[in-house]
């Protein structure tokens, strides 16, 4: 089954969310479990965990089909001491709020290297913060999110995505979550059919699609190798509509929850409603 949501607004508190997607006719979703923008965030209570659950049994959303997006500000590949500690404790953080709800994803953008240290130490440090949480929070698994590659982050190369796997022990609790948007941006190209396909067996080669746990769906501004993270509305953009076509005709797709970050939420309903058009009747 294809899984097709948008990252909505948790505003008022988690449990407000899955109202949220039902509303635009999601059946997967993606949300922030605290403000994106500060450090800490005070813990759930016990009445916003039950309502979350509730909410999620009531719409049918299972585990699965949720993908929880940490801060922007961890940054798990820090070069800094004192900055990396922060991140690290934020990210066990967010990982224990995951385990809370009953959600078994959290997706997060790999790190940055800031020019202080080597691409292959930052690497390194990541994996190592990705083995720390891991040994602190069971269940959750961690899923890198690749970038566009702008500025210093790293995760725009399936090289450096492959690079972090290799180093993460318990290889059950890692994942994979592609966003359109940024394989684009860094170079891989999903104007047409056959490029996506070649973007994937690339994926599948480099990475593995086992490795896959979600994805974001989102067109691109800017263009093929531009790095440059700047979402578009699906089918406005650089990328088209083939691309979403043929993943939503691929059952390697199915069952990962698929997020739209398309820059008009009034239109996420109709963005839903054309991709399953595109599913083929089974
Ligand atoms: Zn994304
Ligand atoms: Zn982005």
């Amino acid at each position: 089954m294809k899984l097709i949501g948008a990252h909505v607004s948790a505003a008022g508190g988690v449990h407000h969310s899955p109202e949220n997607a039902r509303q635009i006719g999601a059946n997967a979703f993606a949300l922030f479990t605290k403000n994106q923008r500060q450090w800490v965030a005070k813990p759930l209570t016990a009445d916003v965990v039950a309502a979350f659950k509730a909410r999620c049994k009531q719409y049918g959303f299972g585990p699965e089909s949720i993908l929880p997006h940490d801060s922007y500000l961890i940054n798990l590949g820090a070069p800094e001491a004192d900055k990396l500690e922060k991140s690290r404790a934020a990210f066990i953080d967010e990982m224990e709020r995951c385990q809370q709800l009953g959600l078994t994803l959290l997706n997060f953008h790999p790190g940055s290297h800031l020019k202080k240290i080597s691409e292959a130490d930052c690497l390194s440090l990541i994996a190592e913060s990705i083995n720390l949480a891991h040994q602190v929070v069971p269940d959750v698994v961690a899923v890198i999110e690749n970038t566009a590659g702008q500025g210093t982050n790293l995760g725009w190369r399936f090289e450096h995505l492959a690079e972090i796997i290799a180093q993460v022990e318990d290889k059950s609790r890692v994942g994979v979550c592609i966003d359109t948007c940024h394989t684009f941006a860094a170079g891989y190209d999903l104007r047409t059919e056959t490029a996506t396909d070649q973007t994937f067996a690339e994926f599948d080669q480099i990475v593995g699609m086992h490795y896959l746990r979600g994805m974001h769906l989102n067109d691109s501004k800017g263009g093929l190798g531009s790095r440059l993270d700047r979402h578009h509305s699906l089918g406005e953009g650089e990328i088209g509509w083939d691309c979403f076509r043929y993943l939503m005709q691929d059952s390697r797709f199915d069952n990962i929850p698929l997020v739209l970050e398309t820059i008009n939420p009034d239109i996420w309903a109709q963005e839903i409603a054309t991709l399953r058009a595109f599913i083929p009747a089974s």
